[in-house]
């Protein structure tokens, strides 16, 4: 245990706080920016997550001496957090630029999609983008395949390694059909 984790320790017993809980949220494309924001973070009392109904959220309580562990896994749920904002800003303007500059916005789609690739963008993008995808072709194959190699990544991830085997195939090859379809 480092000094100053020792120090926070100390102080919360003090005040007679033996639990303590961090916030968390599901990260993902719908959830807000002011829920993201308290990913990871530590609160004396649950009153004290502001998380609004509509996006899904949880608190996990926790002993006060094991604030250390609980403070760094604060610090690896908040650097998600602040991936997904880079990812949805790396997204909204790839998405701005696919017309008239399909070479910078598929580098950036590539970026986005190392990320992360959520399939109800996937189909807002192609949905409002259709008409110019028919007519350009070259740029509608590479996106599609950057799309596709984006997806499939995803689910070689570790997180998605602790769902049973099958249901994450299945989950696979949908998003996979689902891309196909969408370009067809
Ligand atoms: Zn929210």
């Amino acid at each position: 245990m480092s000094f100053s984790d020792f120090v926070r320790i100390l102080g919360h017993l003090l005040r007679g706080r033996f639990r303590l809980f961090q916030c968390y949220t599901n990260v993902n494309w719908r959830t807000c920016e002011a829920c993201l924001s308290w990913h990871g973070r530590i609160v004396a009392r649950p009153e004290d997550f502001p998380a609004h109904n509509g996006c899904p959220h949880e608190l996990l309580a926790f002993p006060v001496w094991r604030l250390g562990e609980h403070r760094r896994q604060g610090e690896r749920m908040k650097k998600k957090a602040m991936e997904e904002l880079e990812r949805r800003e790396k997204w909204r303007r790839a998405a701005a630029l696919l017309t008239t500059d399909p070479s910078t916005a598929l580098a950036l789609f590539q970026e986005a999609v190392q990320i992360d690739v959520y399939l109800p963008e996937v189909e807002e993008l192609v949905e409002k983008k259709r008409a110019w995808l028919k007519e350009n072709p070259a740029v509608s194959a590479e996106l599609r395949r950057i799309l596709a190699a984006g997806w499939k990544a995803k689910f070689a991830k570790e997180r998605y390694e602790r769902q049973p085997e099958r249901a994450r195939t299945a989950q696979e090859r949908f998003g996979l059909v689902r891309l196909q379809e969408l370009f067809s």
